[in-house]
């Protein structure tokens, strides 16, 4: 017997029209690259959206051909997220701060047929154009007058012509929910970067999942600004979430420092954010330096590498903003975990509770997972027993864009790369990737723990470990360490910071003071860097 339920496809185009709709009125402020605020709404956002839907078309873009861009978050970047996925055409959001060279890869490799960017990013462009090779136009995100006088990029049209010149009579066309949708690449730490290719269907049902209280937590009462860029696995989803949810949307654009990004979160009311560890810290130090309280902001999403509990601390306790940490992947659209107390901790102490708060998270409805052996055989949630990380769910992918990688699922599970614990009720705890585990002995040393440790030093601003060959354990940590500004300390004193805080064997050999870490495209600490930098050194 079948249900006798409207049979509606889960497509994109549904979140901007509900949105526009149900919360027309509702603002998106973006600052802009021009260094101006913008403001409109979210009616304003939908009509915008369908001219430029028309405009694609009359550019000649085919259902399922891939549409680029290279922007920073603000409105335009926005309105491509709806015009190029709801017309049944892929959005490929590329990051800008990888090589010029690897950017031209991705996009001969996406087949990109149009490749729309910010002013800021002109420079690539002229210098990749010619080697981009199925794009047919690129589009200046900007105004007629910051068009260049002169240009090397043989066809470059300008984004405000194209809307100006194009009807806003367009009704979303209706297909597969199972179309894709967007194009997202990973960093490519190892190897070339492969493609996780989303379709309508997992965007809309993470969006659902990810703005629910146990995750994101997102409603109509929040004003959410995201510092993660949206060509970092979609900003989280955010550009979707947070219209379903009726919430205005604040984009910070190129302006990412902590003075910037302060006076944004006031002077707009930001009550909500999202953003990897290392971006926080100008915000953090800025307000810690010139003794700021933020008058709404209360909470924020923290993920995409461990959040230093320090960070945790100083956030809650000297900031008032409430941090859930987060975990995901590309590969997961990038939604997986998210750390949130359940009634059972409430009559915890504080400490029990943080415990809690620092590991990586529970599960969200729609995400399963299980920590196996190298056997693949599945392990205790105990929370101490630490296995190789599977998940599944709708938004996880079943294989790479062009199958690049081959077969990657294990019994119809992702493995993550991962190795973590999950405890009895459910929240799993990483203990690194697979790929930075240090291999001392015949035992694994999980670094996380041991930078956790070294950014509870007050001299400590930022710490990463990393195993050194060593001659009798094969591999041995060494930490690198960047001290805080106008801190010092010495090597021993910070090796005698550990003693009592973790077991003996896994404190570090050696300390060295280095100037800054190497940060990857996603802001996240590049370790491979590191340990080929340091491939040599003598432990002591
Ligand atoms: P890339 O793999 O390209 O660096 P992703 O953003 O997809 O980009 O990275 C996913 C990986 O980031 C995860 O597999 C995990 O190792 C790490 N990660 C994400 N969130 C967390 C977190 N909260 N704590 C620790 N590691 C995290």
């Amino acid at each position: 017997l079948m249900g006798q339920m409207m049979s509606q496809p889960l497509l994109i185009s549904s979140i901007i029209e509900f949105a526009a709709r149900h919360y027309g009125g509702t603002e998106i402020v973006s600052r802009r690259v021009e260094g101006d605020l913008h403001r409109y709404t979210y009616r304003d956002c939908h009509q915008r959206s369908r001219r430029m839907a028309h405009a694609l078309g009359g550019l000649g873009v085919a259902m399922g051909e891939r549409v680029a861009t290279l922007a920073w978050n603000g409105y335009r970047h926005m309105e491509l997220y709806y015009a190029v996925s709801g017309s049944g055409l892929v959005l490929h959001t590329l990051n800008p701060r990888l090589h010029p060279e690897q950017i031209a890869y991705i996009v001969n490799h996406a087949e990109d047929q149009v490749l729309f960017f910010d002013l800021t990013f002109l420079p690539i462009i002229e210098a990749i154009s010619a080697h981009c090779k199925t794009v047919k136009a690129f589009v200046l995100m900007a105004d007629r007058e910051r068009m260049p006088q002169e240009t090397k990029i043989a066809k470059l049209l300008c984004y405000e012509d194209l809307i100006a010149s194009s009807s806003d009579d367009y009704a979303w066309p209706v297909f597969d929910e199972n179309s894709a949708a967007s194009l997202c690449y990973t960093s490519g730490t190892t190897g070339n970067p492969k493609g996780a290719l989303y379709s309508h269907r997992s965007t809309v049902l993470h969006a659902y999942g990810s703005a629910m209280p146990n995750a994101l937590n997102v409603s109509s009462r929040d004003t959410v600004l995201p510092v993660v860029p949206m060509f970092h696995v979609n900003a989280w989803g955010l550009p979707y979430s947070v219209l379903l949810s009726g919430a205005k949307m604040v984009y910070p654009g190129a302006a990412l420092d902590g003075k910037s990004l302060y006076e944004l979160f006031e002077s707009e009311r930001v009550t909500f954010s999202a953003g990897v560890p290392t971006v926080w810290l100008g915000l953090v130090n800025h307000a810690l330096q010139n003794d700021l309280k933020f008058s709404t902001f209360r909470r924020t999403v923290i993920g995409g590498s461990a959040c230093p509990p320090a960070m945790m601390d100083t956030f809650i306790d000297k900031l008032g903003v409430e941090v859930i940490h987060a975990w995901g992947m590309t590969e997961m659209s990038p939604l997986g975990t998210a750390g949130v107390l359940q009634s059972k901790h409430l009559d915890l102490p504080v400490e029990a509770q943080r415990k809690v708060l620092q590991k990586q998270g529970h599960c969200v409805y729609g995400v399963d997972m299980k920590i196996v052996d190298d056997a693949g055989v599945e392990l205790e949630w105990d929370g101490s027993t630490y296995g190789h990380l599977l998940v599944k769910g709708p938004w996880v992918i079943s294989g790479y864009y062009k199958n690049e990688g081959g077969d990657v699922l294990q019994d119809g599970w992702f493995p993550t790369g991962d190795v973590a614990t999950i405890d009895p009720d459910g929240y799993m705890q990483i203990t690194d990737r697979s790929k930075d585990v240090i291999k001392s002995g015949g035992e694994w040393i999980g670094t996380i723990d041991i930078e956790s440790i070294a950014m509870a030093h007050p001299a400590v601003l930022q710490a990463a470990c990393i195993g050194v060959a060593h001659p009798k354990w094969a591999e041995r940590p060494l930490l690198l360490v960047v001290r805080r500004p106008g801190h010092e300390v010495a090597a021993a004193a910070l090796l005698d910071f550990f003693e009592g805080k973790i077991a003996k064997w896994w404190t570090p050999d050696d300390v060295v003071f280095i100037e800054a870490l190497p940060l990857g495209g996603t802001g996240k600490i590049q370790k491979n860097k590191l340990r080929e930098q340091f491939k040599d050194y003598k432990l002591p």
